[in-house]
């Protein structure tokens, strides 16, 4: 497995449009998308080779729902670039990493993605696959 970079750091917030105001006022390009499958609007903000990530959730049953009751908000998980994600999901598994995620789904942009659970990486980390 190879890790490649910090794709993005996501945070989770009830209001998009609030989240991104700072970052429009700093002139930087945003894109929006809605991902029904986790039930949330995603805004991503490109910064230099990095993205930040902004979840609202769509539902109260949405998993960001849940984050934003129980911390109010703030960060809400890494993700970092892996060469081939069904290796990486393979590899975490023979190390005894407990995954959320077993086999990859379709994240925001269409891309491969993976859960790792936060008690295994002290913080929820996502994996992205570069390719699509
Ligand atoms: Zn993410």
């Amino acid at each position: 497995m190879k890790i490649k970079k910090i794709d993005h750091v996501a945070l989770a917030t009830r209001s998009i449009e609030d989240a991104t105001k700072i970052w429009k006022e700093m002139g930087m390009d945003i894109h929006y998308e809605e991902v029904p499958e986790q039930k949330v609007k995603v805004a991503m903000i490109k910064i230099g080779d990095s993205r930040l990530e902004i979840l609202e959730p769509t539902a109260e049953d949405s998993p960001i729902s849940r984050f934003l009751e129980k911390h109010g908000g703030g960060l809400h998980h890494i993700a970092v670039e892996v060469d081939d994600i069904e290796n990486a999901i393979d590899e975490l598994k023979s190390k005894g990493f407990r995954m959320i995620d077993e086999t990859p789904r379709v994240g925001a942009g269409g891309k491969k993605i993976a859960f790792v659970h936060p008690k295994s990486a002290k913080v929820l980390l996502e994996l992205v696959e570069a390719k699509i």
